[in-house]
């Protein structure tokens, strides 16, 4: 009888700091900028110059970790964690090791309708390392503007069990920390970035197999890829009785496949210690608190109000939460005049059709805009199809839909009286078809419809047109039979 085999994954997550400056001095985190521009004498890891703990970095590590359901550990205690490498200019890095700021958290995820409780092992604050730079020439320039910006690792416990829950778990993760403005998660830029732990055991054994560690995956569909991979891999040797290496591998996007990069260091390879510079981080219950209070609302608990309270279905709830801005916008638009699922549609369909979520902000049809675009809809002032043509004249002249409709005459015409005299008209002036609808071919109802609107310009309300139209209809058929 051949073994079912039961994955185990748990992640690693690096997120950086949206702070303006470093860990431990005031050089600023933006991405890019002149190669070596953005240092200083503490980040370039000079002899005799002292770290100062930038407040504002531990601000967001404990917004990260209570929106995560973590335990602060007061105090928590930074470590020397040393190895050799060229974009490590002290040859350590300073992070947080026996003991880390945030503990025992868990966060939910969902995969195929059920949900299940991911463990968080831990929360560190650490600094970035620099970045090598491998030149045509063949040689390795060093670029040390990320040596010291500011990253939290969420280390999960082992309780992922297929690549989708993997992918899930990250992309709630994702969505946690840009919804608190802890991270951009920009995962190209590396900001967000994910080591995954894969190993695999018999289905029922309760000791873990041995692992692997993958790196190097910069897109959510490059996890899903390389655990697959790694999953099919482990099993693969299990089956031919071969053995696991506990090992680094790379995860080589193009090849579609993990290499092996290094064995696996012991913490003692680097020889960690208490960082003497730095006292231990005492962090007050009541600053916790603060912390606490001053959550936003998170993605789940808005997909839930958007759901409940505004009555929009769960796929249109995952698109806005698919972005902060999104999110911001519609609530907006809501506050303003409350028909959720039209703004949502036209919010969804029309304006990001044509304008990125980037642009957003500087479009001119503002949540208010739109807002009132709809409200013209909603008390008959305007039809829907005409909302179209306003709406695109909204986007290119900047205008309100109120200035629009005043300047081109769009308003509906309600009045049953004008509506009756432009049908009567129409079916005056069409008697063949008249005819044919006698003897019974209704299609050409489409027709007259079509004729009332061209004459009209589209303005007439709809449903009155619809209501007038059949009646005439009908009585020029009486008047025959
Ligand atoms: P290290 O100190 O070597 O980084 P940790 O024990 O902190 O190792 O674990 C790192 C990550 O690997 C965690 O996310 C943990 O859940 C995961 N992990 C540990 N052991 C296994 C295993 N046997 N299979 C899969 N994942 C594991
Ligand atoms: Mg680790
Ligand atoms: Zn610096």
């Amino acid at each position: 009888m051949s073994i079912r085999w039961e994955a185990v994954i748990g992640l690693e997550v690096h997120c950086q700091l949206l702070t303006r400056e470093k860990l431990f001095c005031g050089c600023p985190t933006t991405f890019g900028g002149a190669v070596n521009d953005h240092t200083c004498p503490i980040c370039l890891g000079f002899p005799g110059v002292m770290p100062v703990l930038n407040g504002e970095a531990v601000a967001l590590a404990l917004t990260a970790g209570l929106a995560l359901d973590c335990r602060v550990r007061s105090p928590s205690v930074f470590a020397r964690k040393h190895y050799f490498y060229p974009d490590l200019p002290k040859g350590y890095q300073v992070t947080q090791y026996e003991a880390p700021i945030l503990e025992f958290g868990h966060l939910a995820i969902e995969v195929d309708g059920a949900s299940r409780d991911i463990g968080i092992r831990r929360i560190h604050m650490e600094e970035d390392a620099g970045k090598s730079i491998h030149a045509d020439s063949g040689a390795t320039l060093v670029d040390l503007n990320r040596a010291g910006v500011p990253l939290i690792e969420i280390v999960s416990d082992p309780d992922l069990r297929s690549a989708d829950e993997a992918v899930a778990y990250l992309k709630a993760l994702h969505e946690i920390v840009r919804f608190t403005g802890v991270c951009d998660g920009n995962m190209e830029e590396g900001s967000f970035r994910c080591d995954a732990n894969v190993s695999v055991r018999p289905v029922g054994q309760r000791t873990l197999g041995t692992r692997t560690e993958l790196k190097n995956m910069n897109t959510f569909r490059g996890v899903q890829r390389a655990v697959e991979y790694e999953i099919a891999r482990h099993i693969q040797v299990l089956e031919d009785g071969g053995r696991i290496d506990q090992e680094t591998r790379l995860w080589d996007e193009n090849a579609g496949r993990s290499r092996a990069m290094r064995g696996k260091e012991d913490a003692h390879d680097y020889r960690y210690f208490p960082e003497p510079d730095l006292p231990p981080l005492v962090v007050a219950p009541d600053r916790v608190e603060a912390v606490r209070a001053a959550l936003p609302e998170l993605p789940r608990a808005i997909r839930r109000r958007l759901v409940e309270d505004h009555g929009l279905s769960t796929y249109d709830a995952a698109v806005l939460t698919g972005e902060p801005a999104l999110v911001r916008w519609f609530d907006a638009a809501v506050a303003a005049h409350p028909n959720a699922k039209a703004l949502c549609n036209w919010l969804t369909t029309e304006l990001l059709g044509r304008v990125p979520v980037s642009a957003l902000a500087a479009c001119p049809v503002t949540p208010e805009r739109l807002a009132r675009l709809v409200a013209l809809i909603d008390d008959q002032t305007i039809s829907g199809k005409i909302a179209k043509t306003i709406f695109e004249k909204m986007l290119l002249s900047g205008e309100t839909p109120d200035a629009i409709i005043d300047a081109e005459g769009l308003r509906q015409v309600t009045d049953t009286g004008a509506i009756e005299a432009t049908v009567r008209a129409v079916v005056a002036a069409n008697p063949a078809q008249v005819a044919q609808f006698r003897a019974g071919k209704t299609t050409v109802r489409g027709f007259f419809i079509g004729q009332i609107m061209r004459q009209s310009g589209g303005k007439l309300n709809p449903a009155l047109v619809n209501e007038i139209l059949d009646r005439l209809l009908a009585q020029a058929t009486d008047q025959e039979t």
